[in-house]
């Protein structure tokens, strides 16, 4: 029996007084958090419902959600966690194709719910933080009781999160028990004393993406450690957060940790509780690291993964050693391989990171592909996207990240970009993270990305949107010039824009297609 909830009942076996959660003042021990799951549990099952059924979690990070997760788990179901910007038209395609049977949602957004429930099977809407219109509340729904947790097997679903959907129609991705639970614990052992039963960490990734689902909540739910779960990105809240309850982890998306070294007060925040700062889900500009690191004691780890991969598959861990610039090392018990179109291993570089230039990265780069027991059972549903997902090679199913990049002979790997956010410009391939670097460098950067635009001559061209620091006043010119004086000419932009701020997914991801879009409306 592999059920993943075992390993919180081994943490309130050994830590039943500890704080499991701290939201708002309020502490909840691992004791009563093991007791409000068995609830959950025990009112799924007296409905009917366990084994397999889905249960869509609608709701930031507040308590109800780790209670609702560990809850449904207890009882045999699968969790589908939505994002709580998405509206009824999202969600609806995330209800119909995994159809839920249970949805939990905050209160304002129970409305949603209801435009689409007649297409899909939801059997019971559950509303968190008030009444709502064909919901029962929260507590309505309990039922106390301390059922046994279901059995489940290693390559049972545990989870179906959906991909990010910058482009395309979101595909739900089927994570098991064996996924996230070898996951969470392989996150676990790359922090120095493993996760720590003293341990408490900021909560302000959303928790229905993998990243703050597996490496926060779980790392810290398997390890008897405190859990702060924040709704919001606010920089300043976050830094007041660490400030007065003395957290000692935090991870966060490489824009939270550019939050942080712009705001007007950073010299005066005071983050000397903190003994592990992680960061992941794009890769953080080299230069947002060096500033924060020079205003503050912690140093930055970056690791890279993906929703299919539970999701870490590389860490630079305080144990294995750093390297700025790169996504780490693959982690203990995952392969990774960076391959040619032919499947064919691309060798390694002496040292990373090099200095990328056209005909360097021809020769040294390829798509990063991974296998281990934190690869997904495969996309629901979507036979056609796991034939173009997995390649079988060496008595091993590889799973295709759809990143390009390079390795070095010490075994750091580096993303260079994404496959489809690569530029091609009069013929020449441009990779908008090579420019993006650049920019952050200015001192009158405060934010920026690079997309390619459509272009009669050149098929596209590199365009450059830009967030000035406040006193910032550098022109569209002198951006111009700078790129032109760093860069092989054909990589400069063309084109600079300078807006407010840029559109980003919760998870920090710049979503460049709005940047096209745009572009098209102008
Ligand atoms: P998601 O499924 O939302 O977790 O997105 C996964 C994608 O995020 C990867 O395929 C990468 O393109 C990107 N990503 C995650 N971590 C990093 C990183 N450290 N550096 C660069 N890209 C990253």
């Amino acid at each position: 029996m592999t059920n993943l909830v075992t390993h919180v009942a081994d943490a309130v076996e050994e830590h039943g007084d500890n704080t499991a959660i701290g939201f708002q003042g309020a502490e909840t021990s691992y004791e009563e958090f093991w007791g409000q799951t068995g609830a959950f549990a025990t009112a799924l099952e007296e409905r009917g419902l366990g084994q397999d059924d889905r249960v869509a979690l609608y709701l930031p990070n507040v308590p109800p959600f780790l209670i609702a997760f560990h809850g449904t788990l207890r009882a045999g179901g699968v969790v589908v966690p939505m994002n709580p910007q998405y509206k009824a038209r999202e969600i609806g395609h995330l209800l119909d194709d995994s159809g839920a049977k249970v949805v939990v949602a905050l209160a304002d957004l129970v409305p949603f719910v209801t435009a689409v429930r007649d297409e899909t099977s939801v059997e019971h809407v559950v509303s968190v933080g008030g009444d709502a219109e064909g919901a029962s509340t929260l507590e309505e729904f309990l039922e106390p009781g301390d059922p046994e947790i279901a059995e489940r097997d290693d390559d049972e679903d545990a989870v179906q999160p959906y991909t990010s959907g910058t482009t395309g129609q979101p595909k739900g991705v089927q994570l098991t028990h064996g996924n996230l639970a070898s996951n969470a614990n392989a996150a676990s052992e790359l922090v120095p004393d493993g996760i720590r039963p003293d341990d408490k960490q900021l909560g302000v990734l959303p928790l229905f993406h993998i990243y703050g689902m597996t490496v926060v909540m779980n790392t810290a739910l398997f390890n008897g450690a405190a859990y702060y779960p924040m709704p919001e990105w606010d920089a300043q809240e976050a830094v007041s957060l660490i400030e007065d309850e003395e957290l000692t982890i935090m991870h966060g998306v490489p824009a939270m940790y550019n939050d942080v070294i712009n705001q007007p007060n950073a010299e005066a925040f005071d983050l000397s509780s903190v003994r592990l700062c992680g960061v992941g889900g794009s890769g953080i500009p080299v230069e947002v690291l060096r500033q924060f690191e020079e205003l503050y004691e912690p140093t930055i780890y970056e690791g890279y993964g993906l929703t299919e991969t539970s999701p870490i598959t590389h860490f630079n861990s305080p144990i294995e050693g750093r390297r700025v610039g790169s996504i780490g090392k693959t982690v203990p018990d995952v392969d990774s391989r960076v391959v040619d179109d032919d499947f064919g291993a691309v060798p390694p570089v002496d040292e990373g990171p090099i200095d990328e230039d056209e005909a360097d990265l021809h020769e040294i780069t390829g798509e990063i592909v991974v296998a281990g027991p934190n690869v997904m059972k495969g996309y629901y549903g979507l036979p056609d996207a796991n034939e173009a997902a997995f390649t079988e090679a060496d008595g091993r199913r590889w799973f295709h990240t759809g990143d390009i990049g390079y390795h070095d002979e010490d075994g750091f790997f580096y993303v260079v970009d994404r496959e489809k956010h690569m530029i091609v410009t009069g013929g020449y391939n441009v990779y908008p993270r090579e420019v993006e670097e650049l920019l952050f460098e200015h001192e009158d950067v405060a934010d920026a990305a690079v997309a390619g635009i459509p272009d009669d001559r050149r098929g596209e061209t590199v365009k450059a949107f830009i967030v000035r620091t406040p006193d910032g006043d550098v022109t569209a010119e002198e951006i111009t010039e700078y790129c032109l004086t760093n860069l092989a000419e054909y990589k400069h932009p063309r084109e600079v824009e300078f807006v407010d701020e840029l559109p980003r997914t919760t998870t920090g991801k710049v979503q460049k297609f709005k940047l096209r879009e745009q572009e098209g409306d102008a």
